[in-house]
């Protein structure tokens, strides 16, 4: 662990006095890159009249700041946030029920919360979602009774449940320990707390004098700097990390480190930066180089752009099976009945860990045909349910709804959406369980119907499947067709097995 000073000594001493090697290297890097870049522009501008250049006024001989930038950086930006801060739910101490003012370990908790949700989600969607936690789980105690099913319940629609999941594990765990880790290197010993977050609460909640490096901070270092390695590599990261490190505020590392960031999301934005009123203009070498070279660079051109990783397409069969008891098919068919959803848990593991869906196959990475696509999934639904597709008879109707396209980070799902129709007689041997090797039970599942998933936690994809099912339904949806006589004589030729219990209900399935 490094001991890292309070006061007075600056950051960028304590940065330096740590790594002093990784300083050099940083100097070396930066003198290659630029020396690089000047000769490149030299060649394009020969004959221009030299400017003098900022390089001397922000950095030192080793490429890290000087003592004097640091210093007006803090100064500028720290009285820019004081006036222009935005007042964001998670920046103000909150006063609970007993007229108490929030804590370290409350504020620390809140800053916990509001940073995990703003990674990869925007301010204005975050803030509403904020203030729904907090007042269902207004302390870390509060959150660690709650069950994972309630999480995901809020985090619904966030998108990366992970990030859910971690929060409400670090909370069980840090209640088990007894007390609200202050310092980065225990911050960091807490499931889901990476390196960022570990300095957002320690610097905010508990003042400690450490840096925090986000896309945000990243840009801003990158243009004052005019640095153009790969923010990507991970020596580069290490250096933005170091170069936060010595400008951080040894006064007020909390606020500084939000200043920075709010500087990268409000003014230095990626396309658009409001050079003109930015408090440290006079400290960035970027845009003295865009001066400087009369439009042969832009400020933008800082930090590098860096090609996204290619998406990988995958495709899924997606069957929203819907039951209907035989005794209110006609009635359902009058629309004058509900009838309800089958769902399924995902594994625990992996992608959506946990979070519940309709049944799905994923498809070899490959677009199929209708046909197979079926076969696929009736095998599916044998395997889990024990649902003959080929002979059970209680089918009433089998269609195709269309397709949706589902954007993660790094995944393109394309999914292909049928809606199946049960009404099966009667339910053989009452619950079955379907087992792994081990003994264990391999797949929960619940029935639910339209009220209860319209308030379950559901990731947006299966919103967006359900709300194609009620509008191909309500036939309001493009893709909508009646399935010929052909194929309706086929699939009323199902029989065998059924379904456990058409009713709402939920457990696990059990194998006969
Ligand atoms: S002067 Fe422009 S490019 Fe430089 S830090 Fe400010 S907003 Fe960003």
């Amino acid at each position: 662990m490094l001991h890292v000073p309070l006061l007075p000594v600056s950051s960028s001493y304590w940065v330096r006095s740590k790594f002093p090697a990784f300083c050099t290297s940083m100097a070396e890097e930066d003198s290659i890159t630029i020396t690089k870049k000047r000769k490149a522009r030299g060649r394009r501008d020969e004959g221009a009249v030299a400017v003098p250049d900022i390089e001397d006024a922000v950095m030192d001989d080793r490429g890290c700041f000087s003592v004097e930038a640091a210093h007006a950086v803090r100064d500028s930006l720290l009285r820019w946030y004081d006036k222009n801060k935005r007042d964001l739910p998670w920046r103000r101490r909150r006063i609970h029920n007993d007229d108490v003012d929030d804590d370290d370990d409350d504020r620390a908790y809140a800053v916990w919360v509001s940073e995990v949700m703003l990674q990869q989600t925007r301010v204005a969607t975050v803030v509403d979602y904020y203030h729904r936690w907090m007042e269902r789980w207004p302390t870390l105690l509060s959150l660690s009774q709650a069950s994972l099913e309630e999480v995901n319940e809020m985090w619904a629609g966030l998108g990366y449940y992970r990030r859910a999941r971690y929060l409400f594990e670090g909370a069980k765990s840090i209640i088990e320990g007894g007390e609200f880790p202050s310092t980065v290197s225990d911050l960091r010993k807490v499931r889901g707390i990476g390196d960022y977050t570990a300095g957002a609460i320690a610097s905010i909640a508990f003042n400690k004098v450490v840096p925090v490096v986000d896309g945000n901070v990243i840009r801003v270092i990158a243009r004052l700097k005019a640095i153009s390695a790969n923010p990507k590599e991970s020596a580069t990261l290490k250096k933005f990390w170091s170069l936060a490190g010595e400008l951080v505020d040894p006064c007020r590392p909390g606020d500084f480190n939000q200043a920075l960031m709010e500087l990268g999301a409000v003014l230095c934005t990626p396309t658009s930066p409001g050079c003109s009123s930015c408090p440290v203009s006079n400290q960035c070498h970027a845009l003295s180089l865009s001066r400087d070279k009369n439009g042969d660079c832009e400020v933008t051109d800082y930090p590098t752009k860096v090609a996204k990783a290619k998406q990988r397409h995958d495709f899924a069969a997606v069957c929203v099976v819907q039951i209907v008891e035989q005794s209110d098919l006609e009635a359902w068919k009058a629309n004058k009945k509900k009838c309800v959803f089958l769902l399924v848990k995902r594994p625990e593991q992996g992608l959506l860990a946990g979070l519940w869906e309709f049944p799905s196959v994923l498809l070899n990475g490959k677009k199929t045909d209708q046909m197979t696509r079926r076969r696929m999934m009736d095998r599916y639904l044998k395997k889990t349910f024990n649902l003959d597709c080929k002979g059970v008879y209680g089918v009433v109707s089998r269609e195709d709804v269309g397709e949706y396209v589902h954007v993660f980070s790094h995944i393109r799902l394309q999914m292909h959406v049928e809606l199946l129709v049960l009404s099966p007689q009667g339910s053989e041997g009452g619950e079955m369980v379907l087992l792994d090797e081990k003994g264990h039970y391999a797949i929960e599942w619940k029935c639910v119907d339209d009220e209860s998933i319209q308030s379950m936690g559901l990731t947006s994809g299966v919103r967006k499947v359900y709300k194609m099912v009620h509008d191909f339904q309500r036939g309001l949806h493009q893709y909508s067709r009646k399935p010929t006589k052909k194929k309706t004589k086929k699939l009323n030729s199902w029989t065998g097995p059924m379904l456990p219990c058409p009713s709402k209900g939920s457990g696990n399935i059990y194998v006969i």
